[in-house]
């Protein structure tokens, strides 16, 4: 068997235990002589098993019993708009902060359901570094504040929930849920899609405080609305059974792994070790992002002349690592260290890229 090193953005690396365990009960999930994927979701060992996962979840995040959990499908970018649809009625506003690609995102896709008013954006300064909470224009009387807690192409990272009063916190957690404890009461909403830190793609957790259920909102079909899928269990239709279950694989490694806070202590040993590297560099990698908000998830960086980009990524692939091609908006190079790449992993890729500048320094 040949794994490489995994560095993609997401879908991304997940846990080779988790692989392992998938494959080992793929035939005959639970002693039921058929795999996961071939079974009702309406039958007593799934059902079983959605609540263990959903308990998982709760105690790992250590999420109230006032916020609902939902296990959704239609990746963030439905929930982009699903969102406003839930949270507000015509002629309400929302306070969009926009600190790069995803966020800015959100924001368009929002508009047609809600005035989004743009409180912040660091979009003048490339998304280099995050607009101090001091000069965010917030509007008390908005539905909601979104912000996406980690941008996936930028590599910029709340590393605490900004304070927003009184105003529900709506956060996009896609690429840093679960890489760290987080105070889940300080948000009305969080949302992410699973292919990350969760688990495969097409499935969307969503953790929602439920007096925000019970809000007014225009008229639609019960599948865009969040109580209605909170009423029944996330089984309003058909879930994403596979997604389920290999979200509950994840969780019981993350619990089996020292839960969230010895990911946190990990994920600040791989990006420190990463982001020290290419400062050490002497110019030869660079990252412009201001250090405070660094990501711990996403590291994007160049080399100092691009015309070494080819050969970077041709060596690095012949030596184990993968995926370290920068996405299309920023050219250079990216490094996503979600929970499961392992330290090792990020030890091979220093050493690579000081080999690299070595011979081509
Ligand atoms: N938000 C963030 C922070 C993301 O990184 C992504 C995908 N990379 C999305 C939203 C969109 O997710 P999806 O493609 O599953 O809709």
């Amino acid at each position: 068997m040949s794994r490489v090193w995994n560095f993609s953005a997401g879908p991304a690396a997940l846990p080779l235990s988790v692989l392992e365990r998938a494959q080992r009960e793929l035939l005959d999930w639970n002693g039921s002589g058929a795999s996961v994927m071939e079974q009702s979701h309406r039958g007593k060992r799934f059902i079983a098993m959605a609540q263990q996962v959903e308990a998982n979840l709760r105690e790992l995040m250590d999420i109230p019993d006032d916020y609902a959990v939902l296990f959704e499908q239609g990746g963030a970018t439905q929930h982009f708009a699903q969102i406003p649809m839930n949270l507000a009625v015509e002629g309400d506003s929302a306070d969009y902060i926009i600190t790069g690609h995803w966020s800015e995102k959100a924001a368009s896709e929002a508009a047609p359901y809600v005035r989004v008013n743009v409180a912040a954006t660091s979009k003048s300064e490339s998304y280099l570094r995050m607009s101090a909470r001091e000069t965010w224009k917030l509007d008390p009387n908005a539905s909601y504040v979104h912000i996406a807690t980690n941008e996936t192409i930028h590599g910029v990272q709340f590393k605490q929930p900004p304070d927003v009063g009184n105003v529900p916190l709506v956060a996009d957690m896609s690429s840093d849920i679960l890489s760290g404890p987080v105070d889940v009461r300080r948000y009305g909403l969080i949302y992410a899609g699973a292919q990350k830190n969760i688990g495969p793609s097409g499935l969307v957790l969503i953790i929602i405080r439920r007096d925000l259920l019970e809000r007014p909102t225009r008229p639609m079909a019960k599948i865009f609305r969040y109580v209605e899928h909170a009423a029944h269990d996330s089984m309003l239709n058909t879930p994403n059974t596979w997604g389920w279950y290999l979200a509950g694989l994840t969780f019981e490694w993350l619990k089996d792994n020292g839960g969230l806070a010895a990911m946190a202590e990990l994920n600040r040993q791989k990006s420190e070790l990463l982001y020290s590297t290419i400062d050490g560099s002497g110019g030869f990698y660079a990252n412009p992002i201001d250090p405070p908000v660094r990501s711990r998830m996403n590291v994007p960086f160049t080399l100092h002349d691009s015309a070494l980009d080819a050969a970077f990524l041709q060596e690095s692939e012949a030596a184990g690592l993968l995926a370290l091609k920068g996405h299309k908006a920023l050219g250079g190079m990216r490094a996503s260290l979600y929970n499961a790449v392992p330290l090792q992993a990020v030890q091979v890729l220093v050493d690579f890229m000081h080999d690299f500048a070595r011979r081509h320094g």
